[in-house]
């Protein structure tokens, strides 16, 4: 059966925070298949520190060029309005219908899970995937799984590289140097398109 990687976020703009975590889990995981999926953002954001969403799903797609299993899925960005997880999922079983899904979290997101709009429902659709950055950090996701799901939510270790897209846009924005903080190319395309000035 093939195992697919689910990965979503705003990514405005992608950046090495998420390419370290997805590698990490790419390299534990083994998944078939890993595809990213921006989430759509209300229109009057995206004119002013918000990428459009052809902009962000086109800075994806260069960022994970040399990761082989990854693509980028433009399925949040037709919907106008917010996406929930689960209407995501249910979208992706239609089109994958026998495939695994694992749907990847970063850092504390599993804490707060159980208020996710039908997280027993997600957890139905998909396999979880937590990441922790430290030892106590590890031991607090796992008690948690444990009392939520512990068949259904993994969770496993990860190097931290502790970075926002916040302070990305915040760094541009004072003309500061990012060169570290991206891709190459992602930070070529934002330069050529005159983003997050
Ligand atoms: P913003 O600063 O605009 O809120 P962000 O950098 O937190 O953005 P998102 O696009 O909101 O990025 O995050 C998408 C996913 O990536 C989330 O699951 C988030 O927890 C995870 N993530 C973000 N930054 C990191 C990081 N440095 N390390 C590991 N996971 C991260």
């Amino acid at each position: 059966m093939k195992k697919i990687g689910l990965f979503g976020g705003t990514f405005n703009p992608v950046h090495n925070g998420h390419l370290n975590l997805l590698r990490q889990v790419q390299a534990q995981m083994q998944f078939d298949e890993l595809l990213l999926i921006p989430s759509h953002l209300p229109p009057h954001k995206e004119a002013s520190d918000l990428a459009s969403g052809k902009d962000r799903l086109q800075m994806l797609a260069l960022a994970v060029e040399d990761i082989p299993e990854a693509g980028v899925c433009d399925i949040e960005l037709h919907k106008s309005g917010k996406s929930y997880t689960i209407e995501t999922l249910r979208k992706l079983r239609r089109l994958f219908p026998t495939a695994e899904f694992y749907f990847i979290v970063g850092t504390d997101m599993l804490l707060t899970f159980d208020e996710w709009k039908q997280w027993r429902d997600i957890l139905k659709l998909a396999y979880l995937v937590a990441s922790s950055r430290d030892e106590g950090e590890y031991e607090r996701l796992c008690e948690k799984a444990q009392k939520l799901d512990r068949e259904r939510i993994l969770v496993l270790k990860t190097q931290p590289f502790p970075l926002s897209s916040t302070e990305i846009r915040r760094k541009l924005k004072a003309g500061e140097d990012v060169a570290e903080l991206l891709p190459p190319k992602v930070l070529r395309y934002i330069e050529q398109k005159g983003l997050y000035r």
